[in-house]
């Protein structure tokens, strides 16, 4: 399953140049070319699913057990102190590339992105948040 308007469909497909990292049937793990921080690699499925609501489970699965052991291999080599694993689905929510992905990164005490990954804190009364859980629940 291929979207050939789809800049990873092209890069997971080998036909668009990478920084590959890791790569099997399922998956290619390559560096962003605009990276958080040194070693930030995203995870792509090699099948074309635009987010995570239309990724199968056993691919949500599979994406995970991968970033896992990334997220060890990559700490033991570069040395970081921290790590991140971030996967935006919509525009709203950060998304720019419209084919499933995982974002790792490396984090470091002086990366300069202390502030950056991080929201602001909503204050919700208990009511609101019963509200919420209630609706979550059904
Ligand atoms: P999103 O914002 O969709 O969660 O993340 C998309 C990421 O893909 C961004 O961090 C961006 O730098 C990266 N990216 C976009 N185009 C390319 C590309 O052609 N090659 C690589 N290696 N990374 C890309
Ligand atoms: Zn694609």
């Amino acid at each position: 399953m291929k979207d050939t308007n789809c800049i990873f469909c092209k890069i997971a497909a080998g036909e668009i140049p990478s920084k590959t990292i890791y790569e099997d049937g399922t998956f290619r793990v390559i560096l962003d070319i605009s990276p958080a921080t040194r070693g930030h690699a995203l995870i792509i499925p090699k099948a074309h699913y635009a987010n995570i609501y239309e990724l199968p489970e056993d691919m949500a699965a599979a994406a995970m057990v991968l970033a896992k052991k990334l997220a060890l291999h990559m700490s033991e080599i570069l040395k970081c102190d921290g790590f991140n694993i971030i996967q935006n689905n919509g525009e709203t929510a950060g998304q720019t590339v419209f084919h499933f992905h995982m974002h790792l990164i490396p984090r470091y005490g002086d990366d300069g992105n202390q502030d950056k990954i991080c929201w602001n804190h909503l204050e919700l009364s208990e009511e609101e948040l019963e509200g919420i859980c209630q609706k979550l629940r059904q």
